[in-house]
């Protein structure tokens, strides 16, 4: 269960067009367990929204602060704490607000998110809400305790996505938006569900990525987040590089700690 006394909230943030794909049948089967897993669920099914992915000045009700320069992640804090984000804006803010955990479900567009997920990414986790540079990032972000999830479906084999695979380390490919999105908000970020290939999997094999799906939800209370290196190993008087103390005291280390941080060793994997 989510928990025995406190209601929790769960928000799957879906970004596909049709609603007889892969991605259609995993949100569905999100939907399912979280509720069996004792969450209240909501749904921001960006498509059937019609979300609007651009950043513009019409996402803001108030007067500018600058009109003869947009600077949109300035008008974006600003539209936040005085409560004048565009109606779309804010109740995506609300429901993220109300969230415990977001699943993320998606298919990979050119090694990252659809525009659309993008879209959402640039005008939802805005500064003053989902994070305040420099001091609240990372573990000390604004999303701290709520839990984030990528659910993301491919069109290459697992295969492919490895270190002599065609594509790569898909670890390395989802760096900028488990690290550079997600944690600096501060979420903890679940390790990433992958369904590779569901266009060439057997019927009876994607019924299998379907129960597979549905228990790892069912069990994400029990798992542990990825971890990251601190925020505290940045020197915030050099620019955020990280501290020679640090540095130190991973030299004897033959694996990195950190994809993004590697200082020259072999990658960790994120499995
Ligand atoms: C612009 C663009 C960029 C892309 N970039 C990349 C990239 O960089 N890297 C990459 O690897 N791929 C890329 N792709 C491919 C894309 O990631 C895959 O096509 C997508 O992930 C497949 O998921 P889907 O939900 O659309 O599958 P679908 O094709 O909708 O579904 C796969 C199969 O599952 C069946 N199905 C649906 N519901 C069920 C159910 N309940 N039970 C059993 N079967 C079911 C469907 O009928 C279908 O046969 C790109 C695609 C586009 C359009």
């Amino acid at each position: 269960m989510a928990n025995n006394t406190t209601p929790k909230t769960a928000l799957i943030v879906y970004a596909h067009h049709e609603p007889k794909s892969f991605n259609a049948a995993l949100r569905d089967t999100a939907v399912d367990a979280l509720k069996k897993s004792g969450y209240t669920v909501e749904i921001s099914d960006l498509y059937a929204q019609r979300f609007d992915p651009r950043a513009t000045k019409d996402d803001f009700t108030g007067s500018l602060s600058n009109p003869d320069h947009l600077e949109y992640h300035l008008e974006a804090k600003h539209a936040y704490q005085t409560s004048t984000m565009c109606a779309e804006t804010k109740a995506e803010v609300d429901k993220v607000r109300r969230a415990h955990v977001i699943v993320f479900q998606f298919p990979m567009y050119w090694f990252s998110v659809p525009a659309i997920l993008k879209g959402w990414f640039d005008k939802v986790l805005v500064a003053g809400f989902a994070f305040q540079f420099p001091n609240d990032i990372h573990d000390n972000g604004l999303m701290k305790g709520k839990k984030a999830i990528i659910s993301m479906t491919t069109g290459g084999t697992e295969t492919m996505f490895t270190d002599r695979g065609v594509h790569g380390d898909i670890d390395i490919v989802l760096w900028p938006i488990q690290y550079g999105t997600l944690r600096f908000c501060g979420f903890e970020v679940m390790k990433p569900h992958i369904t590779f290939c569901p266009a060439y999997s057997p019927k009876i094999k994607r019924k299998e990525l379907l129960t597979e799906w549905s228990k790892r939800l069912q069990g994400l209370h029990k798992e542990t987040p990825q971890s990251f290196i601190s925020i505290k190993n940045f020197d915030p008087e050099k620019w955020l590089v990280m501290r020679e103390e640090y540095i130190q005291g991973e030299a004897n280390k033959d694996i990195a700690s950190s994809i993004g941080h590697h200082l020259g060793k072999r990658l960790p994997s994120g499995k």
